[in-house]
């Protein structure tokens, strides 16, 4: 990370964090890590709105370390929630890099796998428990967890889990957490209305820490993106990049839905490599931590994901960030993007716009205040004809756009639709 005023001494950590963090290759604390730290420290409830790849995991594992300091009784004195298994994974591998000096028990606790194991691990006693929402709750309901006694909570990519509607869940298990002196700590990377409530609820006095998204995304992440007229030509022109193999290293592609991810996995594998992989919902968790592995060891060039599988994973070296379309969840394009250019490497993302893109990308522009060049589309790739199905469809969703952007509006559809009931009328 970038030189910051302060170093990790200056934030009064013990010797054991020092030594972890030198032993992690950390020279300076990040920005957000260099807020966070000194209040947490001092007890504070705590509301951080940073991007993605800012170091947000560091900035709150390091403070809670050194609060818990050793293993002290069986029940979990700390839970981390986490919206997906993957992050949950990434949170408590990273406190078993952090805590290397000290004695602490960490438990990751997720769904989609047998319970056995990890409800073993609890009953063996735990400090720290890192968790989804709903396996939390389950291995509550079978009371192998006594929530009682925790006294720091935080609640990672809040946005993500009011996304996936994990609302209710948060809420029962506020509920079941006695609030009496609990420190609580809150972080998403943007603040849509639903985590804005969140927080009221969740938060006493909180201190608000805000790190600007331009100032990561603008530093260290190229953007840009190429018109695209239709789907076939959408994938000429991802085979044509990712032919270059000396200069997309390592590439994620994101896809709006599963079906997509899985058509373009397929071809990737036929057209350019057949040693790529591809996670989605439908993957069974195995697969999905094979496939990450295998690309985070650099054994896999391209790997194809969509959104939510995508949550979490911590590849410092990806080199390119492509959106095959652009994400209807606008904050999306910015947990995309986050995946390139973490800890001030240098990262390129490169997003396919349609006709219709073209409105989201505005917006998406609006939310992280800055404009996307567009780049000239290459002369070596062939533009295909729009089908019939393709252009009916682009039609229609731009006709959605324009009724929303204008209630006024009826569209072409609208009006052919009138037309024809004249006619009936007629005869
Ligand atoms: P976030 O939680 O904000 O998404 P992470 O905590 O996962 O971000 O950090 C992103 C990447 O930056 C990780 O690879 C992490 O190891 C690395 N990192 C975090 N803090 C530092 C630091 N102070 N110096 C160098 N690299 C860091």
């Amino acid at each position: 990370m970038k030189e910051g005023s302060k170093s990790f001494e200056d934030l009064k950590l013990t010797r054991q964090i020092l030594n972890a963090v030198a032993d992690m290759g950390f020279e300076y604390p990040s920005p957000v890590q260099q807020k966070v730290i000194p209040k947490v420290l001092a007890g504070h409830d705590l509301f951080g709105i940073a991007p993605t790849g800012t170091g947000k995991t560091a900035a709150f594992i390091i403070p809670l370390i050194m609060k818990l300091k050793f293993a002290e009784g069986v029940h979990p004195r700390a839970l981390i929630l986490a919206p997906t298994r993957e992050l949950a994974i990434q949170i408590d591998h990273d406190i078993s890099k952090m805590s290397a000096y000290y004695d602490l028990r960490h438990v990751c606790i997720y769904g989609g796998t047998g319970i056995k194991t990890q409800s073993d691990k609890i009953i063996e006693g735990v400090d720290i428990i890192t968790a989804t929402p709903g396996r939390f709750l389950d291995l509550y309901q079978r009371e192998y967890l006594y929530p009682r006694l925790i006294k720091t909570m935080i609640l990672d990519e809040a946005d993500k889990m009011m996304d996936m509607g994990f609302k209710k869940q948060i809420n029962r298990i506020l509920e079941i957490i006695p609030p009496k002196k609990r420190q609580n700590l809150l972080f998403s990377a943007t603040l849509p209305p639903e985590v804005e409530e969140l927080s009221y609820d969740f938060l006493e006095f909180p201190v608000k820490v805000e790190i600007e998204p331009q100032g990561t995304t603008a530093s260290t992440i190229d953007q840009c993106y190429y018109k695209t007229p239709n789907l076939k030509t959408k994938i000429n022109l991802l085979e044509y990049l990712l032919q270059n193999s000396d200069r997309f290293k390592r590439v994620i592609i994101f896809t709006k839905t599963k079906e997509t991810a899985n058509n373009i996995y397929k071809y990737i594998q036929r057209k350019v490599e057949a040693n790529s992989r591809v996670i989605h919902a439908n993957k069974s968790q195995n697969s999905r931590l094979n496939a990450i592995n295998a690309f985070k060891e650099g054994d896999v060039r391209i790997l194809v994901s969509t959104d939510v599988s995508a949550r979490g994973i911590d590849i410092s070296e990806i080199s390119h960030v492509i959106n095959f379309d652009v994400p209807l969840i606008y904050e999306d394009y910015i947990h995309r993007i986050g995946r390139t250019g973490r800890a001030n490497r240098k990262g390129e993302s490169i997003t396919f716009v349609t006709d219709p893109d073209s409105h989201h990308l505005q917006e998406i522009e609006k939310i992280i205040r800055q404009k996307i060049p567009e780049k000239p589309f290459p002369e070596g790739v062939k533009v295909e004809a729009t089908e019939k199905w393709e252009k009916s469809l682009t039609d229609r969703e731009l006709d959605k756009i324009k009724r929303k952007l204008n209630p006024d509006f009826k569209g072409a559809f609208h009006r052919k639709k009138r037309k024809i009931d004249k006619k009936r009328k007629l005869r």
